[in-house]
């Protein structure tokens, strides 16, 4: 199986993305959310790498152990933060030996409190790198890389945010995955703006079902999405999390539709761990039965 084959014409791809939770207790409700996951036929699902501080040996061992019990295409997100191209290697290396399919490339954040992202002694700066090094060295993995629908942070505009991308995209990478985003309006403008500048590959929109409304102010300001002044109404009208989780994933769902309408190549949940409310939107779009396998 390839990335290609996911995303091929006709086809719904999903996928679903998990961190590594820090403790044992964490470890043991995310294989019982797994459990639920597989059971709507994922194309493949992600870990995500040192993001928000989570160890990074953990992820390969997420992705081994789901590959390994539910047989499934695996991806291991990979940051280029304080690692040496020669430490990104060996990672990469421990990956191809454990048969891992696809690494999702990426820069990273700078740590925390640190202002901005500073390349590690014998390491890469930018995203587009690591794929070069991947493909250069590796090409047994499929290869992701991020996408901005509304532009990436540190990026001095749009354009510029753009020819990144399509740098990321002429160094290799298969397919696009998309930051989290609440109005759809800013994926279809962006996919349109990528064919503009000559990306071809397949977009695919991350969604992040809300399931806390305190929760999801904070992410957005981390990662720069916006939301929606009618859905930030809608959740401040009662402090209450399970209307807040109501509210999130009738959003959510609303947004499933319309990506679906619009024939998009496949749909990555942010799942956060959290699978009620993800496999809720799947169920309530009836994702599965659309998917032309
Ligand atoms: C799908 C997805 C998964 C993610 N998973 C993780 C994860 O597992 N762990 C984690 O820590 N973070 C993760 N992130 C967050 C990501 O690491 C941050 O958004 C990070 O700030 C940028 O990473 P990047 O790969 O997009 O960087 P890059 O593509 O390198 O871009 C970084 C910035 O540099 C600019 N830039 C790039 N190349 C050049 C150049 N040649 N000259 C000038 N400017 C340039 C870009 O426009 C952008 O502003 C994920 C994000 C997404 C969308």
């Amino acid at each position: 199986m390839t990335v290609h084959d996911h995303f091929r014409a006709g086809r719904l791809a999903i996928s679903f993305e998990l961190f590594p939770p820090k403790t044992l207790a964490g470890e043991v409700k995310l294989y019982e959310q797994v459990n639920q996951l597989v059971s709507v036929a994922p194309d493949f699902i992600t870990c995500t790498y040192g993001a928000g501080g989570s160890s990074q040996a953990k992820t390969l061992d997420i992705v081994t152990q789901v590959k390994a019990r539910y047989g499934l295409p695996v991806a291991s997100h990979l940051t280029v933060v304080g690692r040496s191209v020669d430490e990104l290697r060996d990672y990469l290396r421990q990956a191809a030996e454990r048969g891992i399919d696809y690494i999702v490339a990426l820069r990273g954040d700078p740590p925390q409190g640190a202002g901005r992202f500073v390349p590690a002694s014998g390491g890469l700066q930018y995203a587009n790198e690591l794929v070069t090094l991947i493909r250069r060295e590796f090409p047994q993995f499929g290869v992701f890389v991020a996408g901005y629908p509304e532009t990436h942070r540190e990026a001095p505009s749009p354009q510029a945010d753009l020819e990144n991308l399509k740098r990321k995209v002429d160094a290799g990478a298969d397919a696009v995955i998309t930051q989290l985003f609440y109005n759809n309006d800013d994926y279809f403008r962006f996919c349109e703006r990528c064919r503009a500048v000559g990306i071809h590959s397949p977009i695919v929109p991350g969604i992040l079902p809300i399931t806390n409304g305190q929760q999801i102010h904070r992410l957005t300001s981390l990662c720069g999405a916006r939301l929606p002044k009618h859905l930030a109404r809608r959740l401040a009208e009662r402090d209450d999390p399970d209307w807040q989780l109501a509210v999130g994933i009738e959003w959510a769902v609303q947004q499933t539709r319309e990506l679906i309408d619009a024939q998009v190549p496949g749909l990555h949940f942010y799942v956060l761990n959290q699978s009620l409310a993800t496999l809720r939107i799947v169920q309530e779009t009836e994702i599965v039965a659309l998917r032309g396998d």
